[in-house]
């Protein structure tokens, strides 16, 4: 189990799906670290222990040395800390692996490089090469987890960003060996851009999916987003899915301030993080609240 916590939603990139994207007249904010330690306090207090920070791409207001400073509060109340933002350089990586983030998230949202280019308009995630070759950097620097994906129904036919998927996470087992590795299929949903699926991906197809990522990636993590239906998403997680959120807000501040900052995409699933755990435990499984510590590497 891990909770979202978005720090940021400004952003200098023209994603043309994305709500967040540059020039979009929505309500931004950015949150200072009592914020963000408000966030993770009420996060905590519903029994989790790992956080995924996300911001957009904004170089100057959420660059490393805002994300060092946040991860450095954060670690007194989580043991495992993530990022899903801007893609870094090694050296940058390096600085936040330091800090204490433990797993970066980096979809490449289409691997297609045409339809790449045409989603990817303006600002820094324009750059198709830069983005593929983040996790490797990131593992290169110490970062322990990762995490890839693809955003179905983005490129056409989506059954080829799904085999491109699996043969990225099969590359990074190989190149990054001693990294956890998961996978994430998350299905766009309409946004604040005015962007609405133009090749929405079918429950059957997304079924399909998982359990084709299962037979070829035994070993590796998968991940179901709260953008799907709660008795989908329960008939999802004995086909294989290891990963999963609840509660969740996609506006910064969304946890003990909500409503004063646009969010990224809307949840299907609002159940609140007990009610999935229960789910689950209904389901024969375990809600695994924490399963690193630092602690483990000592001596490494
Ligand atoms: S997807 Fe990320 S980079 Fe693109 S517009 Fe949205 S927040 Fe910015």
């Amino acid at each position: 189990m891990y909770a979202p916590l978005y720090l940021s939603n400004e952003c200098l990139t023209t994603c043309t799906y994305c709500g967040f994207a540059k020039g979009l007249p929505i309500a931004r904010k950015t949150l200072s670290v009592a914020q963000s330690l408000r966030e993770g306090e009420f996060l905590r207090a519903r029994g989790y222990r790992h956080v995924l920070l996300l911001t957009g791409e904004h170089q100057k207001l959420t660059g490393v040395d805002f994300l060092g400073e946040h991860v450095g509060a954060l670690r007194a109340l989580f043991p495992q800390i993530s990022l899903e933002v801007q893609v870094w350089n090694e050296d940058e990586y390096r600085r936040l692996a330091a800090a204490g983030v433990d797993g970066v998230v980096i979809y490449q949202e289409t691997y297609d490089p045409d339809s790449y280019a045409r989603f990817h308009v303006a600002g820094k995630k324009r750059d198709y090469e830069f983005r593929l070759g983040g996790p490797e950097r990131a593992a290169r620097a110490g970062i322990r987890r990762l995490g890839i994906g693809a955003l179905l129904g983005l490129h056409e036919p989506w059954r080829e960003d799904a085999i491109a998927l699996a043969a990225h996470a099969l590359h990074l087992l190989k190149v990054a060996w001693r990294q956890e590795l998961a996978v994430s299929v998350p299905r766009i949903r309409p946004s604040a851009s005015g962007y609405s699926p133009e090749h929405p991906v079918t429950d059957r197809e997304l079924a399909q999916l998982i359990c084709a990522l299962r037979l070829v990636l035994p070993d590796t993590g998968i991940v179901m987003s709260t953008r799907e239906a709660p008795g989908f998403r329960d008939a999802l997680v004995p086909l294989g899915v290891t990963h999963t959120s609840a509660g969740s807000h996609t506006d910064p501040g969304g946890y003990t301030e909500p409503g004063e900052a646009e969010g990224q995409f809307e949840v299907d699933d609002t159940r609140a993080p007990e009610e999935v755990a229960d789910a689950l435990r209904a389901l024969g499984y375990e809600p695994v609240w924490k399963d690193w510590d630092a602690l483990m590497r000592a001596g490494v």
